[in-house]
C-alpha cells in the first residue's frame, strides 16, 4: 500500500531548532542565540505559565468550557459574533479549515511568492492546485490590489500576508478591500496577520464585519509567546458561521491551550513589552547592519548579505542562528527575529564582522 501521489507537495522546513544546531556544532544549546523562526525573546506571558500549571491536573476532560470561553472573549475583542471565530491548533490549523471550508477537488489558490509555504501546502492537502503572484524584491516587496489582479483569473482563495513573512511589507486595508471587490463573489481573501500585533497599521478584520469574502487569520505563536502551545484562529464572514462545525478537528484547540489564551489575552502588559521591545530591535538592525535591509512591520528584518546561505553558516558558527531564505526563493538574504536588546545587539555585531569578511 502506498500514500497518494505527493509528489507536487513540498516539505515545510522549519528554521533550524537550537538543539540540532548545537549538536551539529558541539556547542552548548544555551550559548546559542537563536533569531530564526520569529519567537518571542521574552517567552511566553508569565500568566499564560501560570494558567497551564494550573489547570495540569484537568486535561482528563474534552475542553469545552475554555473553548467557548476564549471563542466569546476573542469574539468580545474583535466585536464579532462568537461563530466567526474559528479556534485551531495554531494560525496553521486555521489555515487548514479555511481550505476545507472552500476548495472543491482542483480548485486553484493564489499564494505569494516568496511567501508562507503552508498556504500551498495546506491548499493541496485539500486537493487544491496552487498559483502564485509575486511580491517582487525588485519593488521593494510593495503589496497592491493591481499587482495581486494581475495574476488573479479566478482562483477561489487569495493569500494575503500583511505584515509580509519574510519581508516585513504590509497591504493597506483599502488595498484589500479592493482587492475583494475586483474579485469574483465566490474568490475569498484570506489575510494573514499572524504578525499584526507589531504593525501599527489597522486590521483587515473591519472588512470581515461588513463583507462576505474576506476573513482574518491571527495567531498566538508570535507576539504572545506561545508558539510551542499552537493556538491560532480564523477571523470568517457571518455567512460562514455555520461551516465549523463541520470542519474542524474536534477540539482543535486543547484545554491548556484555550486557558493559557485567555490569560495571555489578559496580560497586556506582557504584549506591550513584546511589541516595543521589537519595534526597537528593528530600528536598530536596519541602522546598524552593514546590509541592505527593508522596512519592516513584522518581528524581523529581511537583510540582503551575498551568499545567505554561506552567511548564515558563519553566523552558527559564532552561535547566532537566523534564517538563511534560500527556501523562500530569496538565496541573497537572511531574516532575522529581534530577540532580546542584548541578542539583536550581538546578533548585529557578529552579522556586520561576517560581511566584513572576519574570521
Ligand atoms: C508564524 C506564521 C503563521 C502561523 O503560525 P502558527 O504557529 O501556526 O500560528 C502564519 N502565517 C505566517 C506568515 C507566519 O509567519
Amino acid at each position: 500500500m502506498y500514500p497518494r501521489d505527493l509528489s507536487s507537495h513540498t516539505a515545510y522546513e522549519a528554521g533550524r531548532g537550537i538543539e540540532e544546531v548545537a549538536r551539529e556544532l558541539g556547542l552548548d544549546p544555551d550559548s546559542l542565540v537563536k533569531l530564526a523562526s520569529n519567537e518571542n525573546p521574552l517567552g511566553p506571558s508569565p500568566a499564560a505559565v501560570e494558567a497551564i500549571r494550573e489547570h495540569a491536573d484537568r486535561v482528563h476532560t474534552y475542553p469545552k468550557a475554555s473553548h467557548a470561553d476564549l471563542t466569546a472573549e476573542l469574539a468580545a475583542r474583535w466585536d464579532l459574533d462568537p461563530n466567526q471565530v474559528w479556534l485551531a491548533n495554531g494560525g496553521d490549523g486555521a489555515l487548514d479549515y479555511l481550505a476545507r471550508t472552500a476548495i472543491d477537488p482542483g480548485d486553484r489558490v493564489l499564494v505569494p511568492e516568496p511567501g508562507f509555504a503552508y498556504y500551498g501546502m495546506s491548499a493541496r492537502f485539500h486537493h487544491g492546485e496552487v498559483t502564485t503572484y509575486p511580491v517582487s524584491k525588485a519593488e521593494g516587496f510593495e503589496q497592491r490590489a493591481r499587482k495581486i489582479l494581475a495574476d488573479y483569473d479566478g482562483q477561489r482563495i487569495v493569500y494575503l500576508t500583511s505584515p509580509h513573512n519574510p519581508s516585513g511589507s504590509e497591504i493597506p486595508v483599502a488595498e484589500v478591500e479592493t482587492l475583494a471587490e475586483r474579485t469574483e463573489e465566490d474568490t475569498l481573501i484570506v489575510v494573514d496577520e499572524a504578525y499584526g500585533e507589531f504593525a501599527e497599521s489597522p486590521s483587515a478584520v473591519s472588512l470581515v464585519e461588513t463583507r462576505d469574502d474576506v476573513a482574518v487569520l491571527r495567531t498566538f505563536s508570535k507576539a504572545y509567546g506561545l508558539a510551542g502551545l499552537r493556538l491560532g484562529y480564523a477571523l470568517v464572514p457571518e455567512a460562514w458561521a455555520d461551516a465549523y462545525a463541520r470542519v474542524n478537528t474536534p477540539f482543535a484547540a486543547s484545554e491548556i491551550a484555550c486557558r493559557a489564551g485567555l490569560a495571555a489575552l489578559s496580560d497586556t502588559e506582557h504584549v506591550e513589552r513584546s511589541v516595543a521591545l521589537v519595534q526597537a530591535g528593528r530600528d536598530r538592525i536596519c541602522e546598524r547592519l552593514d546590509a541592505p535591509t527593508w522596512e519592516s512591520a513584522g518581528n524581523f528584518v529581511l537583510a540582503e548579505v551575498g551568499d545567505a546561505s554561506d552567511v548564515a553558516k558563519r553566523l552558527r558558527e559564532r552561535g547566532v542562528i537566523v534564517r538563511d531564505c534560500t527556501s523562500f526563493g530569496l538565496p541573497e538574504c537572511i531574516r532575522i527575529t529581534c530577540g532580546t536588546e542584548e541578542e539583536t545587539r550581538l546578533a548585529i555585531t557578529e552579522c556586520n564582522e561576517v560581511l566584513r569578511g572576519a574570521t
